[in-house]
């Protein structure tokens, strides 16, 4: 891909909640001015992204900056709105850095779902999900993606499984190795998923005993080896993308 084809892609690009259209002045919070004034040094009449998963991406100019204030004026629409696939992600948290991994891997990946869920091994069940929607912001930021995911509460393995709704395949990452190879699942697969990925200490022989049990549980191998969970969601992840994600255009 040479600049030629995609001649904005050099310029900041920054998720904002408000609404967009042609001619909105808009006031940039204090994190975004310190940004673009200090770590970008950017000018009046320097250019922008904005995004906010509704209104497509938007070409902007720099009307004022200071360090705590920035105005844009939104001038014309570069890309339109457009969604992820319908890929779920569920992860037992883990240690801070890792789940910081995690949501930003997943949101690259292009999760549209992020939710973690509290297993008997989980050793970090008071995950922030305010901290993982920031993440989730700044790595659809730098990966040009249209939208945000969502992310969801934390909630108790038991609990999710009861509220399940059965259309939905649930791909349980199973260590245990019994499972199909995550590829052959994923190709068979026609009805949209979630991953559900267990701590570092594993489920716990009752969870695995449960969910083995549940029709919409497809319990899957990711090899021969024992990957981090970090690395198990972004394995799996890449997998889905390619076989039934948009890496298969
Ligand atoms: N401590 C555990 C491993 C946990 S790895 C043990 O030694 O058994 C963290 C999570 O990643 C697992 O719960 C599982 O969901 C996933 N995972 C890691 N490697 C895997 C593999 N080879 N196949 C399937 N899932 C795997």
């Amino acid at each position: 891909m040479t600049s030629t084809q995609r001649p904005h892609y050099t310029l900041p690009r920054l998720y904002i909640p408000e609404s967009l259209g042609p001619d909105s002045k808009i006031d940039l919070p204090q994190s975004q001015a310190h940004y673009l004034s200090k770590v970008m040094r950017l000018k009046p009449g320097s250019a922008v992204r904005v995004f906010n998963g509704q209104d497509g991406e938007w070409l902007s100019k720099i009307v004022e900056i200071g360090k705590r204030d920035v105005l844009i004026d939104v001038v014309k629409k570069l890309r339109p709105a457009s969604s992820t696939p319908d890929i779920w992600v569920l992860f037992a948290p883990v240690k801070k850095s890792r789940n910081d991994f995690i949501v930003e891997k997943a949101t690259e990946l292009g999760a549209s779902y992020i939710q973690p869920v509290v297993t008997k091994r989980t050793t970090n069940p008071r995950i922030k999900t305010d901290r993982m929607h920031l993440q989730s912001i700044e790595a659809a930021e730098q990966t040009e993606r249209m939208n945000i995911p969502e992310i969801g509460e934390p909630v108790k393995l038991q609990d999710v499984l009861k509220k399940w709704d059965p259309e939905r395949a649930l791909i349980f990452a199973d260590e245990a190795g019994e499972g199909k190879s995550a590829l052959a699942t994923f190709r068979e697969i026609k009805a949209p998923c979630a991953i559900l990925i267990g701590p570092e200490g594993g489920f716990d022989p009752q969870e695995r005993t449960d969910l083995l049990a549940l029709e919409f549980v497809k319990p899957v191998s990711l090899g021969p080896r024992i990957l981090r969970a970090d690395t198990a969601v972004a394995a799996t992840l890449a997998l889905w993308q390619a076989t039934s994600g948009d890496w298969n255009n």
